[in-house]
């Protein structure tokens, strides 16, 4: 028969991987403070990590985590065919395979993560430049990429998140104005 797996499992999978391969959500909470923090004044790192693990909720980043780390360790191990091993474990750079599979992911995010993605794709930062393939710490030609949409997704749902709550707040103060409401009842 075939096995139907539950969700609770996959997360469980997609996080234990992230762990695994010596990634915390801080580490992409970082990454999102840097990308977000010129934008909102007193910004708090406490937010970046609230929207990093509300992203890592979502099926289709679990999926495409372990699809991309499987691929790494395989390669690690020296297990996949060959030309596959030699381009992934070289990190190739036509390969494309990563990016594709890590923007795929991000465009339910919206055009501040797909930007915010191309952005990270090219300047690495922080902990995506720390888990580059080349410099020999092992291969994470698929996981550098996947954390960049991590944290592109975060960054785009935070950006929206805290412009909701500046609105909220700003109505909140025009309704306690007493000159606010004279100007309504009159
Ligand atoms: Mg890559």
């Amino acid at each position: 028969m075939r096995r139907q797996v539950h969700s609770k499992e996959v997360k469980a999978a997609a996080l234990k991987r992230l762990a695994d391969r010596g990634v915390t959500i801080e580490d992409i909470a970082e990454v999102v403070y840097l990308m977000q923090a010129p934008y909102h004044v007193g910004l708090k790192i406490e937010s970046c990590i609230e929207s990093v693990n509300a992203v890592l909720e979502k099926r289709e980043i679990q999926h495409a985590l372990l699809v991309g780390t499987e691929l790494d360790i395989l390669a690690e191990k020296g297990m996949l065919s060959e030309p596959l091993q030699s381009i992934v474990a070289n990190d190739e750079g036509l390969f494309g395979c990563d990016e594709t599979l890590a923007l795929g992911s991000v465009f339910g995010y919206g055009s501040i993560a797909v930007t915010t993605f191309g952005h990270l794709d090219k300047q690495k930062v922080g902990i995506i430049k720390r888990l580059d393939t080349k410099r020999g710490n092992g291969i994470h030609t698929f996981l550098d990429d996947l954390v960049a949409s991590i944290a592109a997704s975060a960054s785009s749902r935070m950006a929206h998140r805290l412009r909701d709550e500046e609105e909220a707040e700003r109505e909140k103060n025009m309704n306690l104005d007493p000159e606010n409401n004279d100007q309504q009842a009159g």
